[in-house]
């Protein structure tokens, strides 16, 4: 049977919640073996995420792993942080070796092909991200089938400039390591995760024909301050939240 993919969805309560998740997990049910980690950066897991989870169908995992006070009060807020964390030692404890993990956040788009192309991955695999920040897109830039270098509006001294979205990991080299983690640090979590991996550029798995194929977009929902001021009045079954 064919590797399964953990797919690990950090999420938190707004009143976008279930709107995101719902279109998620409809998208993720389009899939073959999928096991979706709904991480929720929460002290408790919200009731309508667990009936939603329970609708779907799909073998899951429902988390909830608050993220510490000490960095909710920073200037640039390590978002997702603590509840990828937990989504990670799940996986290094239960994923299977054959398995493929992928962080996909609950605001993304993605087209379902990417998923068989990050199936195969061994070490770690890459491919463009679409629609983010100031280029447009980020991608690994590929020569002769290797990755040379990225184009990222960002590069901010990381040595891996990708998106979250933008890469996939085997679940049995992941094993390997001694010391997987993610740092608390804005804007720095995927290239501190992949240097944790002990990952070396010329290691890296040139995935979506040579990463020419925009197969998944860093879309963000428009957040409205009013809705989220009045989000402990909504009554409604679905956002009370
Ligand atoms: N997130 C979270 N806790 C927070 C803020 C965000 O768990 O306090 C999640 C969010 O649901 C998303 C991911 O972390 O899946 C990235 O957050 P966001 O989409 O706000 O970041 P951006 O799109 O700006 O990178
Ligand atoms: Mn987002």
């Amino acid at each position: 049977s064919s590797p399964v993919i953990y797919v690990v969805t950090p999420t938190y309560k707004r009143p976008e919640m279930v709107a995101e998740l719902t279109r998620l997990g409809q998208t993720l049910t389009m899939v073959q073996r999928i096991h979706w980690i709904v991480a929720e950066d929460s002290a408790t897991c919200s009731a309508p995420i667990t009936s939603l989870l329970k609708r779907l169908g799909l073998p899951y995992t429902h988390l909830a792993t608050p993220m510490p006070e000490i960095y909710r009060r920073e200037k640039f807020v390590p978002r997702g942080v603590s509840n990828r964390r937990a989504a990670l030692q799940w996986v290094q404890a239960n994923g299977e070796n054959t398995g493929v993990l992928f962080f996909l956040d609950d605001d993304n788009a993605v087209d379902i092909r990417l998923f068989e192309e990050m199936r195969s991955t061994k070490t770690v695999s890459m491919w463009p991200v679409g629609l983010i920040g100031e280029y447009t897109v980020s991608s690994p830039i590929v020569k002769e089938g290797k990755v040379v270098g990225f184009y990222d509006g960002w590069p901010a001294g990381r040595k891996f400039q990708v998106d979250m979205a933008g890469f996939a990991v085997g679940v049995g080299y992941m094993k390997k390591q001694r010391k997987v983690t993610m740092p608390y640090i804005a804007g720095h979590e995927e290239d501190g995760f992949l240097k944790s991996l002990n990952l070396s550029i010329s290691n890296i798995e040139v995935k979506a024909d040579r990463c020419t194929n925009i197969l998944v977009w860093h879309t963000r929902t428009a957040k409205n301050p009013i809705r989220t001021l009045n989000m402990e009045t909504h009554q409604n079954d679905n956002i009370k939240v």
